[in-house]
């Protein structure tokens, strides 16, 4: 019998299917501390980590019978992968699932931005709306200009969406995509600066990498038009969080929305207290199904790795 250590409890339903070859080590509320993840994992076979789990490398040292890490996440960059290479560990992750909404995340904050639904309702909230003709006065979403920044899964999905609402998509990815896909998305390949200057609204949707880490800077938010919106729902590094204050500050943009930051969970006061940006608590997969959903995926990781097919391995 594999012992699997969960980082964190979910949904009752999450783990009911595939559980008769092992045998689940999970929390019965919230998150298993790091003591006491340092505690269990020398005696588990496998790891199902959240997101937001940091697997630093001497907690993989621990796990001297660690075969396998499925993270609850696409996104990996909590796992020190190359650690885990090193020691043999394989890593796996769960893409696709968290795809949809995601994006409906993303074009919600678009929506939002542009028309100020939050910001009016915290007003009505207080008593203190004004109901002129000229006021409330926000931005139309219909032929502007979306810059995807990323364009894979989540970043397809976002711009199938702006296409519905009659926007124009430009992106600027690692890799230019075929013609047949930039087609399908009527997305034009530009360059990051050539984005950023062009762009009413801008998304993230890269991973966190060495390479994407501080991607948007001092430089690339200065040469945003000062009506441009930012949207990240990636990963909080993937900004040079102080420049992004330091421009909603100086009006060098006009807004922001963040599901994600530099140094999650903490979030600077001064960033707290700006009136231009949006905030929510890295909800981009909170859905139950989709939830249920990542869970399954990581179990199935972990089951397929003991049958000798390895599934979703970002350390081949
Ligand atoms: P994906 O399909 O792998 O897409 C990522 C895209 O980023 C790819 O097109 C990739 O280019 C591009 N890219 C990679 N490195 C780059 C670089 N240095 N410069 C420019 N582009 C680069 O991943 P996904 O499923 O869309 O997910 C994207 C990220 O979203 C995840 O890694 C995760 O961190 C984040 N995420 C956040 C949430 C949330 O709750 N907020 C939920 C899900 C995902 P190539 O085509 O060359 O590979």
């Amino acid at each position: 019998m594999k012992r699997v250590l969960v980082a964190h409890a979910l949904f009752p339903e999450s783990f009911s299917a595939g559980t008769n070859k092992i045998e689940i080590i999970k929390p019965q509320k919230g998150a298993f501390s790091s003591e006491e993840l340092a505690s269990l994992i020398p005696t588990c076979d496998a790891f199902i980590s959240m997101f937001n789990t940091p697997v630093p490398a001497h907690l993989l040292e621990l796990g001297k019978k660690l075969e396998v890490i499925s993270n609850v996440g696409v996104g990996y960059n909590n796992i020190d992968v190359d650690a885990a290479t090193r020691l043999g560990i394989t890593v796996c992750n769960t893409p696709d699932v968290v795809t949809e909404p995601t994006a409906e995340l993303t074009i919600a904050f678009l929506l939002d931005l542009a028309r100020g639904i939050t910001r009016s309702h915290v007003i009505m909230q207080q008593n203190q709306e004004r109901w002129g003709v000229l006021e409330n006065i926000g931005t139309s979403v219909y032929g502007k200009t979306l810059g995807i920044v990323g364009f894979g899964r989540i970043g397809k999905a976002v711009a199938k969406r702006a296409l519905a609402l009659g926007m124009r998509i430009v992106y600027y990815s690692r890799t230019k995509q075929a013609e047949t896909v930039q087609k399908e998305y009527q997305a034009t390949y530009v360059s990051l600066n050539e984005l950023m200057q062009t762009a009413d609204f801008i998304s993230l949707h890269t991973p966190l990498t060495p390479q994407t880490h501080h991607l948007i800077g001092q430089k690339e938010l200065a040469l945003c038009k000062p009506t441009a919106y930012l949207i990240n729902t990636a990963r909080g590094a993937v900004i040079h969080e102080e420049s992004l204050i330091q421009a909603l500050q100086q009006g060098a943009i006009a807004g922001a929305a963040l599901d994600v930051y530099e140094y999650e969970p903490q979030v600077p006061a001064a960033m707290r207290s700006l009136p231009n940006v949006l905030m929510v608590p890295h909800i981009g997969t909170a859905t139950r199904e989709t939830r249920n959903a990542m869970a399954a995926m990581a179990l199935e990781n972990v089951v397929e790795y003991f049958n000798g097919n390895p599934l979703r391995v970002v350390n081949p």
